[in-house]
């Protein structure tokens, strides 16, 4: 039986094409507009947590706890769902050094207003991440509330089922007689950051005939890191939908990270302003930009494109030193 699941986003998002876009990407591209699933809980997350969300109130829980970099997207929408729901929200997030926070602007300014508690960790104690949610699990608990913890971006395969039904939720509109009628595309591209995502859009996309191939672009770790992490979430989201064809998997590309993670190249930045300024689309410099621009630059050119736009404005908004010479 499928896990239950809350319904906390807007749903069906559009699909969306602007003839410039095409153009600029040299590919007839539709965007499957998962930045307006929600208002500020909107991006990939929420339909996510829409799973998460649901196992946690079965478990009774009073506190969700999660972590991510400082201007986590994921964080800010387990924050802002955590305080929809009447749950506590406690977030570890990265940053270089915890003595002197970051600005309160962004994803964490909306982590503040709706009152989650910010716990901030350094990159070294990030690679513990899990270590440290289980002991923030355990330190919790121990005063009486009933945590539930998790993991980054909410991938694990019960997050990632939301990414299966967004796949489901394209081939209804496909049906429909949206982007074309019921073909589907030729590939399937987004960005990715801790997996979820990913498995979940390979595996929806092969069970609903949406493209034959996936197209993951890193923003951050490499190929070989992402395969493992796919694969494991892969396996863990059949387990509990064992029609999905367990050999499913994303094609990942890792050469369109730029210069770090949350740092876009020249190229990059001035990519997303000219989209910015031809089509009104707002893509940000830490996932959607890259994975566009990636787009734009794919070696075969697939012809007709289903892009996952995942969200991210609050990081865009983050970043005005970034775009104040454009
Ligand atoms: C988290 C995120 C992604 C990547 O999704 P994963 O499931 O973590 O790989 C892409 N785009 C945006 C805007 C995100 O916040």
């Amino acid at each position: 039986m499928m896990p239950n699941k809350l319904t906390l986003a807007t749903l069906p998002t559009p699909l969306f094409r602007h003839e410039k876009l095409d153009a600029l990407c040299g590919a007839e591209v539709w965007v499957k507009r998962d930045d307006l699933s929600a208002g500020g809980a909107a991006g990939n997350k929420i339909r996510k947590l829409e799973y998460l969300a649901a196992d946690a109130l079965e478990r009774r829980a009073t506190t969700l706890i999660t972590c991510g970099g400082q201007q986590s997207n994921h964080a800010r929408a387990t924050a802002i769902v955590a305080a929809e729901l009447g749950l506590k929200a406690v977030l570890l997030l990265r940053t270089a050094d915890p003595a002197s926070p970051p600005p309160r602007v962004g994803n964490l300014m909306l982590d503040y207003l709706v009152g989650a508690e910010v716990r901030f960790i350094t990159p070294a104690q990030y690679r513990e991440r899990d270590a440290l949610m289980a002991a923030a699990a355990a330190e919790l608990a121990a005063r009486g509330e009933r945590p539930y913890v998790i993991p980054e971006g909410g991938s694990n395969g019960l997050g990632s089922l939301g990414y299966v039904d967004a796949m489901a939720e394209v081939r209804a509109q496909l049906d429909a007689g949206l982007a074309g009628g019921p073909r589907g595309f030729d590939a399937v591209v987004h960005a990715c950051g801790s997996g979820g995502t990913s498995a979940g859009t390979a595996l929806g996309a092969r069970r609903y005939a949406i493209a034959p191939v996936t197209h993951a672009i890193a923003v951050c770790d490499d190929r070989a890191y992402f395969e493992g992490v796919v694969a494991r979430i892969i396996d863990e989201t059949v387990a509990l939908a064992p029609e999905l064809d367990r050999e499913a998997r994303p094609i990942i590309h890792d050469s369109f990270k730029g210069p770090a993670y949350g740092l876009a190249s020249p190229e990059q930045v001035a990519f997303i302003v000219e989209v910015a300024r031809r089509t009104g689309l707002l893509f940000d410099p830490v996932y959607t930009g890259k994975a566009l621009f990636a787009l734009s630059r794919l070696e075969p050119k697939p012809q007709r494109v289903l892009f996952l736009h995942t969200g991210g404005l609050p990081g865009l908004l983050a970043q005005s030193e970034t775009f104040a010479a454009s």
